[in-house]
């Protein structure tokens, strides 16, 4: 089969390997499809503390595919199935994994990440991680049950700060999971913002529901949502991006009672922000984050692209063979389109 192997810093190799083998309690899986996430950019260009260096790993954790094989001591799971692998697998009896919250598990492991995952014909199952598995609605596609996991990553977001009808949200940062946050607010009826500095991208925002476009390398965005919001701030703010500078504005433009969703993780180095905790306090702001998604989150995202809640499919804007792994990620590396696939169906 052929797989796209990450070897190190800037260095995948698509190779042409055996397909795994299974034991009884494993299951096999053909990759339909793969989206490429930006953790998916963040390994391939700075690595991974679990991918340990000299160790080879095929990485894409938005996976959905086919069984093709089932190991005789899997129940619930034949030939055939059509399936999505939620990339984080707790070790199921941890304080956090006990309380459902298998993604903040110190111990564990994730397709893509410490295993093999979706950049690949084939993907391996290993006997723990059969529980992950997720059916796919016959009427989903492949390609947009892939999108569930990012989904899922937006929607435990939103469970933390709640948008209600007649907020104002502001999304700072206009890329793919923006998008998604602005389809996710807009269906909680929120009047939706979304801030970036690229033009094609802020024009292309607007057909996922953004009502009001801000480029803030223009234009400067504390003015911009004054006017807007004529003084009150708005009521959610939601850092969709990497950019430590955002936290501290996204405190500024927050109105009072406004919740604070510090959404994207800053890289290693960055992590120390100088914030106004001031702003906190007099305007009794709620500032939430959150990592990742649950496995009951994803259920729920695979629920709401099945019922035609949140139109996935649209978010797609580019398609690459296994062979073409590198062009994929530079493709999403330079926020042209939304999301890139990957697929071994081209
Ligand atoms: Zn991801
Ligand atoms: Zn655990």
């Amino acid at each position: 089969m052929k797989a796209a192997y990450y070897y190190g810093i800037g260095d995948i190799r698509v190779e042409d390997v055996p397909i795994p083998e299974i034991q009884v309690n494993e299951m096999l899986v053909k990759v339909k499809a793969c989206s490429v996430c930006g953790t998916d950019n963040r390994i391939y260009r700075h690595g991974h503390f679990k991918v340990p260096e000299g160790v080879k790993r095929v990485l894409g954790h938005e996976t959905s595919g086919e069984v093709v094989k089932v190991g005789s001591a899997i129940k619930g799971f034949e030939v055939g199935a059509r399936v999505a692998l939620p990339p984080n697998v707790g070790c199921g009896t941890c304080h956090m994994c006990v309380r459902g919250y298998n993604q903040l598990c110190p111990n564990y492991q994730a397709f893509g990440i410490s295993m093999d995952g979706g950049f690949a014909e084939y993907v391996k199952v290993p006997s723990f991680a059969v529980s992950n598995v997720i059916k796919i609605p016959d009427h989903v596609s492949y390609e947009e049950a892939a999108i569930a996991e990012p989904l899922s990553c937006v929607l435990h977001a939103y469970e933390a700060h709640k948008t209600v009808p007649g907020d104002t949200v502001l999304i700072i940062g206009p890329g793919p999971i923006g998008a998604l946050h602005v389809m996710m607010n807009k269906m909680a009826g929120g009047r939706i913002i979304v801030a970036g500095r690229s033009d094609a991208r802020l024009e292309q925002i607007k057909q996922y529901g953004a009502d009001i476009v801000i480029n803030n390398r223009e234009s400067d965005l504390k003015e911009e949502i004054d006017r807007i919001t004529e003084g009150r701030g708005v009521d959610v703010v939601i850092t969709s991006n990497s950019d430590p500078e955002m936290q501290k504005v996204a405190l500024e433009v927050a109105g009072y009672h406004g919740r604070v969703s510090l959404f994207g993780g800053l890289p290693k180095g960055k992590e120390f922000v100088m914030l106004n905790t001031n702003l906190i306090h007099y305007k009794e702001l709620t500032v939430t984050a959150t990592t990742g998604s649950s496995l009951l989150d994803v259920h729920k995202a695979m629920d709401m692209i099945s019922t035609g809640k949140i139109d996935v499919k649209s978010l797609i804007t580019a398609k690459f063979s296994i062979e073409d792994t590198v062009a994929a990620l530079d493709y999403a590396a330079q926020g042209a389109g939304m999301k890139a696939l990957i697929t071994s169906e081209l």
